[in-house]
């Protein structure tokens, strides 16, 4: 059941990526569903699952954008309900249910579920990088304007890539990667970690990496979006290092 929901998903944006990544160009708060470009029943779909914070006393966290303080359980980007309750909401239920299962071995997943983890992982990047794009950008007090902050204000290590043309082609390789089919060579790039961790903590890259952690389930993921790696050592090692800088 699962697989023919994906299928769909993926000739959905083969078909309407092109004019989703085009409307959302020429105007950044098009009111279209970010997967398939409809514009009819369209739902809000949280950016961050809300059943990802679970362990958190508080069913949220939050960030500061442009010194005003946004709610993720509030953070939300439009989608029609095929691609939100039907495809999405699958993909998700699907994936609670292994993890709910694992028996804290990193092992524990077969190659076609890793596949939907990576395919999860970079579906909220996508989503983060539509945030962005429609996220109106004031001036931060006492700082220089940026036109164009590529970066979530999650991720702590932010650089600035000031480039437009960089980031139009970041949203379109973002949709795109949605639509194929194997993760395959994108398996090493998944570093999965058994936790005991009780504490809820994310943070993002856009276009390089997300690290997510599901204290409910023991389980937590880093996941480079872009790198490729030699070995899944080579890649854990690089996690390591990066989970190092926040910590
Ligand atoms: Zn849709």
């Amino acid at each position: 059941m699962i697989e023919q929901r994906l299928t769909t998903l993926r000739k959905k944006i083969r078909l309407n990526g092109k004019h989703v990544i085009d409307t959302l160009l020429s105007n950044h708060f098009a009111n279209i569903c970010v997967i398939c470009g409809s514009t009819e029943d369209l739902t809000k779909e949280h950016v961050i699952p809300k059943w990802v914070f679970e362990n958190n006393p508080k069913g949220y966290f939050s960030t500061e954008i442009n010194g005003i303080n946004q709610k993720y359980s509030k953070t939300t980007i439009p989608t029609c309900s095929e691609c939100n309750s039907y495809i999405l909401s699958a993909l998700e239920r699907y994936l609670e249910i292994i993890f709910r299962q694992i028996e804290l071995d990193e092992n524990y997943f077969d190659d076609a579920d890793i596949e939907k983890i990576i395919l999860w992982l970079e579906f909220i990047d996508y989503k983060f990088q539509v945030l962005n794009f429609r996220r109106k950008l004031k001036k931060p007090k006492d700082s220089k304007f940026i036109p164009f902050l590529a970066d979530i204000p999650i991720s702590i290590m932010q650089k600035m890539d000031a480039s437009p043309h960089k980031i139009f082609s970041n949203l379109r390789n973002a949709l795109k990667k949605l639509s194929i089919k194997s993760k395959a060579n994108k398996v090493i790039s998944l570093v999965i970690y058994i936790t005991t961790n009780k504490s809820y903590h994310f943070f993002h890259k856009t276009n390089e990496f997300i690290f997510i952690e599901l204290p409910k389930h023991q389980i937590a993921f880093f996941y480079f979006i872009n790198q490729n790696f030699n070995s899944k050592k080579e890649a854990s090692i690089a996690a390591k290092k990066l989970i190092k800088k926040v910590y």
